[in-house]
């Protein structure tokens, strides 16, 4: 699950990683309040969308009076931003924060992750932030510096030192930074974080270190453990169709393609999608409805393909070992009727019942094609969308 920046923010100040002061608000007049609150004469109004890049993209805009801080905000309230990480119809703007700006003198980054090569938590250093840590990492791998933490011993002080060096800073700067990283494996630790990032990570005129942005992912797996960011999520931010899978404990992921695929297990559900891809088509989703799905289920999951218009064919593969494939059939004709389905439907039905299940299908009285086996399956999908498309 991801946090918004001002969430995030919330959470480096409970570990005392210095932010800039602010105030999230989602009204024009809000803003301009939050900005008289904050005082001085600049501020900053920052959208608040799950994607980086926002500043080149017109997401960050730095403001001299009150009213083209409202104006700003009123700008982008409501809203789409669009950056070259978001898909082209962008994030909604739901919320912006204002803050007082910074004083930036250097811009540098620092970022913890899982690697996975060494199963280790590790630090990445940089020195050229505010600019996407990919390219540098392309380019000039040299100027990042990793560092991997022993989960027995944690981080160490030497190694926030050697990022301090690494980093050239001096005086109160190297000082906050030890403070700063053990701060940020802290959060990372007691909060199930799979990726914390701050890019700026700004030394200010006076020498103090100051997290600009802030970047904080978290194990969707652990959630349960923090009831508190939990609640923080925002489905606004989320892909609409996934939202409405996960509420029905459906695992869906949206992809480009024109074939719909609903298939029992994950691994069947890849193979499948590897299936379609050989035969010349391309997934519209990835669509995993669980060993023991019923029929009720079943019809969930076609609704949530058919919300898709990119879809053109639908292949349905269950391997009914728990669960019986009449039932499975039962759901695919319900369904079909509910939705008053008019794309083409593949089915591949192999395991308990697999019989009856394509009998019923075969009876129906609907458009839904019998497949021999998961080739042909596929075939005819591809074939399908094909047609449809035409
Ligand atoms: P991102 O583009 O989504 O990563 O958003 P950031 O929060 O990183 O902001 C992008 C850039 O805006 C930063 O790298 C800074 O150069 C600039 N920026 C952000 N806040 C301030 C500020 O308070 N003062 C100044 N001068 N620039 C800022
Ligand atoms: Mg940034």
């Amino acid at each position: 699950m991801n946090l918004h920046e001002f969430q995030a923010k919330q959470l480096f100040g409970r570990y005392k990683i210095p932010t800039p002061n602010g105030q999230v608000v989602t009204s024009g007049t809000q803003a301009r309040q939050a900005a008289e609150q904050l005082g001085g004469e600049l501020w900053v109004v920052k959208a608040q969308v799950h994607s980086g890049g926002r500043g080149k993209a017109g997401g960050v805009k730095l403001v001299e009076t009150l009213d083209s801080v409202a104006d700003a905000a009123y700008d982008m309230l409501g809203q789409r931003l669009v950056t070259h990480q978001t898909l082209a119809q962008g994030l909604p703007i739901n919320q912006v924060l204002v803050e007082q700006p910074s004083d930036i003198q250097r811009e540098l980054y620092l970022a913890v992750v899982i690697d996975r090569v060494s199963q280790q938590i590790v630090f990445m250093v940089s020195a050229q932030g505010g600019m996407d840590i990919e390219q540098v990492a392309d380019e000039t791998p040299d100027a990042i510096l990793n560092l991997f933490i022993d989960p027995i011993v944690g981080l160490q002080g030497y190694q926030c030192r050697r990022a301090g060096f690494f980093l050239g800073l001096t005086g109160d700067a190297f000082k906050q930074l030890q403070n700063l990283m053990q701060g940020l494996y802290q959060l990372f630790i007691e909060n199930d974080g799979s990726l914390v990032e701050i890019n700026p990570l700004v030394v200010t005129g006076q020498n103090e270190l100051l997290a600009v942005d802030a970047k904080v992912n978290l194990d969707d797996n652990a959630l349960f453990r923090h009831a508190e960011l939990a609640a923080m999520f925002d489905p606004a931010q989320e892909d609409e169709t996934e939202v409405v899978a996960q509420q029905h404990g459906l695992n869906y992921i949206s992809l480009d393609g024109e074939v719909a695929c609903m298939v029992n297990g994950a691994g069947l559900a890849m193979a499948t999608m590897d299936l379609i891809q050989k035969e010349g088509g391309s997934p519209a989703n990835f669509l995993d409805v669980g060993g023991g799905t019923t029929a009720e289920r079943v019809a969930q999951a076609f609704k949530l393909i058919l919300s898709d218009s990119k879809v053109k064919s639908i292949l349905v593969n269950i391997f009914g070992g728990i669960v019986r494939c009449d039932l499975i059939a039962e759901g695919i004709i319900q369904a079909a009727k509910e939705v008053e389905l008019t794309l083409p439907v593949i089915v591949r039905l192999e395991g308990t019942n697999a019989d009856l299940g394509r009998g019923l299908l075969a009876n129906s009285g609907m458009t839904i094609s019998v497949a021999q086996d998961l080739t042909d399956a596929a075939k005819q999908s591809v074939a399908a969308a094909k047609e449809v498309a035409k």
